[in-house]
């Protein structure tokens, strides 16, 4: 494996819109840095759904006052991908991509990364990892045929076909009303007794009405107990309920890579397990190792997004630069 004999004053681990964010930083305060990527520019951003379309106007999504043009007030994915990729270009960020990171250890101060590739060393490390890449898994039996996702891409596929989107959260709901609009027969499966009431507001009252209209068919206190070929079994307060179908969309939020943090010496607090950092800093209780994004929330994924997170980059910076 090849060995990299550079030093870098900081290793971004994570190329998506926080990663690239603290690449930036790291510019402007001269410091050396390297970005490992495990997928494509922004790969999280890249696996979203088709058609979505961001709920953040576009210059909340900007990075380092860098203006995004979209047609319209709240951008789509694909405008998202080519705003954060030409900074990329332009910036000329030192990255590389479709290299994991599997390990870091700490050898007298200095981090060496071990990569799918190569492997790197680093004063400090900047965890930017995200929160897409480990599903909430169901743990049912049957979750493991092919008709199961727990990933929604595009409604085409579901045209004509019985699908059991489960969850009530702004993914599913999108999904739901997408594929019932493409000729999907729709059954939602939401273990609470009402949709999250995080869904977007102009969309919550459309998902409402087509499950009070019956267009949408929606069980709610139940889930999932089993998957077969043909049929899922439903456990709806104590009572089972058998299902004829085709797909199940398994939409039930995503979670950081806690094993990650954990092997880091990274501290989880609590039933959320949130990570523990300095909120001045960012630096976690493992001194020179920093987090960024959304993986600072643990279980709580939806406390942190580019909005609000986009700001840790210069916290993260200041405080490496003064060092
Ligand atoms: C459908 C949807 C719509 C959203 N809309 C909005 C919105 O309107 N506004 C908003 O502010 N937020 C929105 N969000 C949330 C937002 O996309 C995330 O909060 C944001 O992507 C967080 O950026 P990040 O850089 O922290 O993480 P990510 O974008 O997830 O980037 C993490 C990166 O790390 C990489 N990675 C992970 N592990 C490794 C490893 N071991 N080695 C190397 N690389 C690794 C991943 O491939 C990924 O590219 C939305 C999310 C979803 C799912």
């Amino acid at each position: 494996m090849a060995k990299n004999d550079k030093l870098y004053d900081l290793i971004i681990v994570g190329g998506g819109p926080i990663g690239i964010a603290c690449a930036l930083e790291a510019e402007k305060k001269a410091l050396s840095y390297l970005i490992l990527e495990k997928g494509t520019v922004v790969n999280s951003l890249y696996n979203y759904p088709t058609n979505m379309q961001f709920f953040s106007t576009s210059e909340k999504l900007e990075l380092d006052e860098i203006p995004f043009i979209s047609k319209e007030a709240k951008p789509s994915k694909q405008e998202a991908l080519e705003y954060y990729r030409r900074i990329a270009t332009s910036r000329r960020l030192n990255m590389k991509l479709f290299e994991k990171v599997e390990a870091v250890e700490n050898a007298c101060d200095v981090f060496q990364v071990t990569t799918t590739k190569s492997n790197h060393s680093a004063r400090n490390i900047i965890l930017a990892t995200g929160f897409y890449d480990l599903p909430n898994l169901m743990n049912v039996p049957g979750e493991e045929l092919h008709k199961v996702f727990h990933y929604y891409d595009d409604p085409h596929l579901y045209a004509f076909q019985k699908v059991a989107v489960v969850g009530a959260s702004n993914s599913a709901v999108d999904a739901a009303l997408e594929i019932y609009r493409k000729g999907g027969d729709v059954t939602m499966i939401v273990r609470g007794n009402e949709i999250g009431d995080r869904v977007k507001y102009w969309v919550k009252p459309d998902v409402e009405n087509r499950i009070k209209e019956g267009s949408i068919k929606a069980l709610f206190n139940a889930q999932i107990v089993k998957i077969e070929q043909d049929i899922i079994k439903i456990d709806q307060k104590g009572q089972e309920i058998t299902l004829e179908n085709d797909f199940v969309l398994a939409l039930t939020g995503y979670r950081p890579n806690f094993k990650m943090l954990k092997s880091l010496g990274v501290k989880l607090e609590g039933k959320m397990k949130k990570p523990v950092y300095d909120s001045q800093t960012m630096e976690t209780n493992v001194p020179g190792i920093y987090l960024a994004g959304v993986v600072c929330g643990g279980l709580e994924t939806h406390k942190w997004f580019i909005e609000n997170s986009r700001a840790h980059a210069a916290l993260i910076a200041e405080h490496i630069a003064n060092k």
